[in-house]
């Protein structure tokens, strides 16, 4: 899918996505640049970067991966869904001051296994709660 073709996609969808899921606070922005690095990774699609203090977002979409209107309404109704459940980020932040403030670091095998855990716990539940809407 062309660039035009997924922005227009996203423009006709997102804003009454948004209001349905009760995204009005966020400030959300659409990227449809590949950020660098992903060139490789086969299983980007769209993603979300975020800061849940400020509740600014930049959800970005490659535009190769997305072939239809409903693969990128799939995708833009994942990654809205992941900021109804950016609240858990506050977890990770935490964990994160913990291993800094301790003789242990966010390289220590522990950080690494309860970071996997948490991703792994909030794809679930995202994929999970777009499961739901998409029965609606
Ligand atoms: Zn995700």
């Amino acid at each position: 899918m062309n660039e035009k073709e997924l922005k227009h996609i996203i423009d006709c969808n997102a804003e009454k996505m948004i209001e349905k899921l009760g995204l009005g606070e966020w400030q959300i922005e659409f990227n449809y640049e590949i950020p660098d690095g992903n060139d490789k990774d086969v299983t980007f699609r769209g993603c979300c970067g975020a800061h849940f203090q400020s509740k600014r977002v930049i959800i970005t979409f490659d535009p190769r991966k997305l072939a239809t209107e409903e693969k990128v309404i799939s995708v833009l109704r994942h990654e809205l869904v992941h900021l109804i459940v950016m609240t858990f980020r506050r977890y990770r932040h935490a964990a994160h001051k913990l291993f800094e403030t301790t003789s242990l670091s966010t390289t220590d095998p522990a950080f690494v296994v309860l970071d996997a855990v948490f991703q792994s716990a909030i794809e679930e539940i995202t994929y999970d709660i777009c499961r739901i809407l998409e029965k609606q």
